[in-house]
């Protein structure tokens, strides 16, 4: 190539990096001004709630690789005149622009990934506990665990009660309605003990001992550290299995002579949320099988 092919190649370059360094930069404040116009626009908390905690952190991302990709097309249309001077420069300016860049785009990412999360996690609060609003229009009230066992059925409880999920119920005192909303633990984000980031994830868990009616169980939380990679081990109580196993099912009912009672229903719930019914066409049937019951044998 000649002297004056190169420059006018250099001068065509440049045109299509300026526009290229345009489309990364609207590229970049437009997934911005996407994100918060569609998460502003979310009316319901939870629903805000999970919009934010699954897409925030990606949109972040994708805003910060545009920025990245900015910066490398910008970088490979400046100081045209030194690059005019020798070819040998394009190549230099090319690999002084993949360095900025990547520098840009890693340094972002890892904001994302150690930092942000920590801010993520007290914008997800404020959306989690920020006072509901019933269908009258009327303030709810967030109720306690203690309070809310009443709203919550047996599966629900179970699981609140071994595993790292939370509901929230949420009631009009007014007229009574209410809300239950469900928040696993597996998406939050703790305090880790070792960097103090706000990067500790809870990873898995496992039933070290099952419960039985005599005795407590035992769970193991395992946590790690997605910034310094430490890991924590927690101990957690499983609570005894409630069965009345001196239950009294009325015998001695005929029931199959009340023609209204078509047959009865005997529902099993675990305490790992799993469910089990069983139909019968007489109480004396049902009573045999609950006795026999176990739950890791399931009768065929
Ligand atoms: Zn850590």
């Amino acid at each position: 190539m000649d002297k004056a092919g190169y420059s006018a190649f250099l001068e065509n370059w440049s045109q299509i990096l300026y526009i290229l360094t345009g489309i990364g930069l609207v590229a970049s404040f437009l997934i911005l001004i996407i994100h918060s116009i569609k998460s502003g626009t979310i009316r319901d908390f939870k629903a805000k709630y999970d919009y934010l905690q699954k897409r925030e952190s990606k949109m972040l991302l994708f805003s910060t690789l545009s920025f990245a990709a900015a910066v490398f097309f910008i970088i490979n249309s400046i100081q045209n005149e030194t690059v005019v001077q020798s070819f040998w420069w394009f190549f230099i300016r090319m690999f002084i622009a993949i360095c900025v860049s990547t520098l840009v785009g890693y340094v972002g990412a890892l904001l994302l990934k150690f930092y942000y999360p920590g801010k993520l996690q007290k914008k997800l609060d404020k959306w989690r506990y920020i006072p509901r609003i019933s269908s009258s229009g009327n303030e709810m009230k967030l109720l306690s665990e203690a309070e809310e066992d009443v709203y919550l059925d047996e599966g629900m409880q179970a699981e609140e009660n071994i595993f790292s999920v939370d509901y929230d119920v949420w009631v009009d005192e007014v007229n009574n309605e209410i809300k239950i909303e469900k928040y696993s633990g597996f998406l939050e984000v703790l305090k880790c003990g070792t960097c103090t980031f706000q990067t500790l994830k809870l990873r898995h868990e496992e039933i070290l001992q099952p419960a039985t009616e005599t005795e407590d169980g035992e769970l193991l939380k395992n946590y790690e550290c997605t910034y310094c990679g430490s890991k924590r081990v927690t101990k957690h109580k499983i609570g005894k299995i409630v069965s009345d196993m001196d239950f009294k099912l009325p015998v001695d009912f005929i029931l199959k002579g009340e023609r209204k009672v078509k047959s009865i229903m005997v529902e099993i719930l675990s305490n790992k949320g799993e469910k089990l019914e069983y139909f019968f066409q007489s109480t004396e049937d049902a009573l045999k099988f609950l006795q026999e019951f176990e739950f890791d044998k399931e009768p065929a």
